[in-house]
């Protein structure tokens, strides 16, 4: 067991002198993002494969099926937005069976969990030739249950070369090796398959860092940009795109030319995480204590503090949103109006 010293996509060296990573303190550990390729990571631990699988267990839901709530806490997302990230994923699946040249494909989902998104699959397109692997043996036992092909294995040790598509949903975070896993998903598919993954865009999802707990069980955070540097790093080819707080690629075999370095780009994620978790603060707060006019002097120099348009006008929605809820309507109007201009008159708060 070592703790992870360097970009775990790119190896960028980020030690706490290194100019190469922006790095800012969250309770007792370092959230790092590198500058080449914006990956970010923890001083984690590196567990063994089967344990990276296993965080999912413990670790709770993926990034992605987490919403803010009124109060500022971070929560478990609604079924119905729930439902909408399988039928995202069912779109993914799509992508990848048009680009694919089999009659009748044959599917393997990776980490199937308790076989939700199997199932749809095989309800949504007849003729696929479909089996999982999901080593927690509770979610097998459930992902059987509904009549799926489950071995309890990981992608590591099965046999490959044989399969159409590979699939597999919110398990990439969880390895301190992402590049490796990629290989070995990229091991299961036939020289001319096609690999369909989602992952919690950790850009998008709700609380971005919150809530902290997740941060031991799934110890890299992806961008697009770092996503695409796991893909390339593997020898994949990907095409990507987001939908809400999931990303989502279709990738085949194939020599990328890296992507030049993120100018710029780390540094502005370490800051929209910053600006997000003093929002967040703040909008508790205001959740606690009610509009009063302390708490709302507060929020006038937090929001003249902010440096990006996207964290201000979230700020002064929330405050609106205090302010309506506590009765102070002319001042919900207000900061209402601050939230569309983008900038704050000096005769509020
Ligand atoms: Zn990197």
């Amino acid at each position: 067991m070592s703790a992870v010293q360097s970009c775990p996509i790119c190896h960028q060296p980020s030690g706490a002198t290194s100019t190469h990573a922006s790095t800012m303190p969250l309770e007792d550990m370092s959230v790092r993002v590198c500058e080449s390729c914006t990956c970010v990571f923890f001083g984690a631990t590196v567990p063994r494969l089967e344990d990276c699988y296993r965080a999912r267990v413990w670790g709770g839901p993926p990034r992605a099926e987490f919403a803010e709530r009124e109060d500022g806490s971070i929560g478990r997302a609604t079924p119905a937005a729930r439902s909408a990230r399988t039928a995202a994923k069912l779109h993914a699946l799509r992508g990848a069976l048009r680009r694919g040249s089999a009659l009748s494909a044959s599917v393997l989902d990776v980490g199937c969990r308790d076989g939700v998104f199997a199932s749809a699959a095989r309800e949504r397109f007849r003729g696929l030739e479909l089996a999982a692997l999901e080593p927690w043996l509770p979610w097998r036992d459930e992902a059987v249950a509904r009549g799926l092909n489950v071995t309890a294995a990981i992608a590591e040790s099965v046999e490959g070369g044989s399969v159409d598509i590979v699939t597999e949903f919110d398990l990439l975070d969880h390895f301190a090796d992402p590049v490796a896993h990629l290989q070995a998903l990229a091991r299961l598919m036939k020289p001319s398959g096609h690999l369909v993954l989602g992952v919690s865009s950790i850009e998008r999802c709700a609380g971005m860092l919150h809530p902290h707990r997740l941060r031991r069980d799934a110890p890299v955070g992806l961008t697009r940009r770092s996503l695409r540097a796991a893909c390339t790093a593997a020898g994949l080819d990907a095409q990507i795109w987001e939908d809400g707080p999931t990303l989502f690629a279709v990738c085949e075999r194939g020599e990328v030319t890296p992507e030049a370095p993120a100018a710029g780009e780390a540094a502005a994620l370490a800051l929209a995480f910053e600006e997000n978790d003093g929002r967040l603060h703040l909008k508790r707060v205001l959740a606690q204590h009610g509009p009063t006019d302390a708490a709302l002097r507060v929020a006038g120099v937090a929001a003249r503090g902010c440096r990006t348009p996207r964290c201000y006008a979230a700020l002064c929605w929330d405050v609106a949103a205090a302010c309506e809820r506590g009765g102070r309507v002319e001042l919900a109007a207000q900061w209402s109006a601050h939230a569309d201009e983008g900038r704050l008159s000096q005769n509020v708060a």
